[in-house]
């Protein structure tokens, strides 16, 4: 699971306490506009196990912006980052996907990660619905996205863990599943559709 737009206070929050009690791990992605009011929730997001990646600093819609601009998005956001934990992120997620070739130049080191998953939660505000369109989609190696800063969002979020975990899947950041991707390929495992 990916979650983006945070730190939030109370719903970050909870959303750890739901991956520290199933034993799972998900990557957030922050605005480092954020970050700085909150870096006690980022350092308990590394404290568990979790990842943080970059997903600029207020979230502007990057392939509009000059190259400076976009340098400044970013490196802010690294730096804010690394302020509250010591660790610059290695990935980023460009605001609503949204990516060109000045974008992609401005992060040659860094990894873009989308998603594959979109219960479109920041629109829905509904529990049941974002449950159950997630549990609907989900499948071994998929990546959801979901937003850490409605309180709707972080309540789903914790029934999407639970029954996840239930049903036998193990929750893990982007990195994690890069790793196991890797792995299994050399050992010519496939995930079957
Ligand atoms: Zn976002």
């Amino acid at each position: 699971m990916t979650f983006d737009d945070g730190p939030h206070p109370s719903h970050t929050m909870s959303i750890l306490e739901d991956l520290e009690k199933y034993d799972g791990h998900a990557t957030f992605f922050v605005l480092g506009s954020r970050v700085q009011h909150y870096p006690e929730v980022l350092q308990k997001m590394l404290q568990q196990g979790n990842e943080i990646g970059n997903h600029s600093w207020d979230h502007p819609q990057l392939t509009r912006l000059s190259k400076n601009k976009i340098e400044d998005q970013i490196e802010k956001t690294q730096d804010a980052v690394e302020k509250a934990t010591g660790i610059e992120p290695n990935l980023v997620r460009p605001p609503y996907g949204a990516i060109n070739n000045n974008v992609r130049e401005y992060m040659e080191d860094m990894k873009v990660a989308l998603w594959d998953v979109d219960p479109e939660d920041w629109k829905e505000r509904n529990e049941k619905k974002i449950v159950n369109k997630v549990m609907g989609k989900a499948k071994d190696g998929r990546i959801i996205l979901m937003h850490d800063i409605y309180q709707t969002s972080a309540q789903a979020a914790g029934k999407i863990i639970k029954q996840l975990h239930d049903q036998g899947y193990q929750l893990v950041t982007i990195s994690e599943l890069e790793k196991v991707k890797k792995d299994r390929e050399l050992s010519g495992i496939t995930i079957s559709e």
